[in-house]
């Protein structure tokens, strides 16, 4: 298939895809998918190997949030049942984090619900940073605290985070359908406060919030312009008691096709399954570990992922190996880029093109049969899926309970 050398040549080059060819991908029948995953699966091997890098998400604030993302459970006026909490105590955190670490994950993401953390949390999120790395220099932390003030990323980053998660979700255009309290501008904003700090950018997106290709296509080009290290890929949990609570239009075939866009527009930067793996990607996960480098092990925010020991079976079934502490996640070029505090841009990612690349959740997250050997259009999406609320549970057990973390 041509668009599929193409594409590989392109990711081997750390060359950026046009549009109209990231389009494609999402356009591919059921026929074509295995073609698209190996596609994309070369690219990935050549930039990553067969390493997956584990992530581990303690919440150190759930609920009780002022904005009103319409995708999260933890907005204003969610009905959602969940576990709501303030700020945990340092040593409550690191204690939960060290379950990660132990479950093999190599970064520890601090979440906090909020519009933005005040001056007093960055010194709270500092004494839970010294905490954790008190007991292993090595892991890696990465706060997700929401929209950052002037020096607040400054002052992460001398208290030894390593990265900064705020994702841009969907697309420019669309920002506005889905939260209405704050603006994307104001998301890129902060992605860039952390990028000028030094810190290590993380930002990505959802996906399955009734957005269209183009959509998808936008915002993955915009979030490889902002040039971040690591792109987690969200897929909708359409939580009951929220506003798209009837969004259930993924299949594990799109979530596939999603992650190969995103992995031919991002080559060379860690890709992360991340909130809705276990409810729509199903029992193809392993698939889309040769397309991603990187999962969260365990639990999610607010809701529980399958028991961190499939996690690591699920990685050596599939013939993939965890990435150890000693290990650089990025490719030489990039982690030197990274190292050195390169604001990004078009410089590392060799493209010829000028733009170059960047759920949790705060971010957070059909089937059809073929139609036979026609090769015409088969499964596509937008037929019904299922809602699959079975494979939804909400977390009852880790951060902010007496019971004991899931990895
Ligand atoms: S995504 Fe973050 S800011 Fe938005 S409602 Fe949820 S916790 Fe609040």
């Amino acid at each position: 298939m041509d668009l599929l050398d193409t594409l590989t040549d392109k990711g081997l080059r750390r060359e950026l895809p046009t549009r109209e060819e990231a389009l494609a991908v999402l356009a591919t029948t059921d026929d074509e998918l295995l073609d698209v995953v190996a596609a994309a699966g070369r690219v990935r091997r050549q930039w990553f190997g067969r390493r997956v890098k584990l992530n581990y998400l303690v919440n150190l604030k759930s609920g009780l949030c002022p904005e009103d993302c319409s995708y999260c459970s933890q907005r204003l006026g969610s009905k959602a049942e969940i576990l709501k909490y303030t700020w945990l105590k340092p040593d409550q955190a690191a204690e939960a984090a060290a379950a990660g670490v132990a479950g093999g994950a190599k970064r520890v993401c601090l979440v906090a619900s909020g519009r933005g953390p005040t001056d007093r949390d960055i010194d709270r999120v500092a004494d839970t940073i010294a905490a954790i790395k008190g007991a292993d220099e090595q892991v890696e932390v990465c706060a997700c605290l929401g929209l950052l003030s002037d020096n607040q990323a400054e002052r992460l980053k001398a208290a030894g985070a390593d990265a900064y998660n705020h994702n841009l979700n969907t697309s420019e255009s669309t920002y506005g359908d889905i939260t209405t309290t704050h603006t994307y501008a104001d998301r890129v904003d902060t992605v860039a406060k952390a990028h000028g700090a030094g810190l290590s950018a993380c930002s990505g997106l959802i996906a399955g919030m009734g957005e269209s290709d183009e959509d998808l296509v936008d915002v993955v080009f915009a979030l490889r312009e902002l040039d971040p290290d690591s792109v987690p890929v969200n897929f909708l949990i359409p939580f009951e008691g929220t506003p798209l609570a009837e969004e259930w239009n993924l299949t594990p075939q799109r979530c596939l096709r999603i992650l190969a866009m995103v992995r031919f527009v991002c080559p060379d930067i860690e890709v992360r399954i991340a909130g809705g793996r276990e409810v729509h990607l199903r029992s193809m996960q392993p698939l889309g570990l040769h397309i991603a480098n990187s999962i969260f092990l365990g639990d999610y925010l607010t809701s529980e992922g399958q028991a961190g020991q499939a996690d690591l079976d699920m990685i050596k079934d599939a013939g993939f190996e965890v990435e150890g502490a000693e290990q650089t996640t990025l490719p030489r070029h990039r982690a030197t880029a990274s190292a050195g505090g390169c604001g990004g841009g078009a410089s590392v990612c060799g493209s010829s093109d000028s733009a170059c690349d960047g759920d949790s959740g705060c971010g957070g997250h059909k089937d059809a049969s073929a139609c036979g050997p026609c090769g015409g259009p088969s499964t596509e999406e937008g037929s019904e899926d299922e809602a699959r609320t079975d494979l939804v549970r909400v977390r009852r057990r880790g951060a902010g309970t007496e019971l004991a973390p899931n990895a």
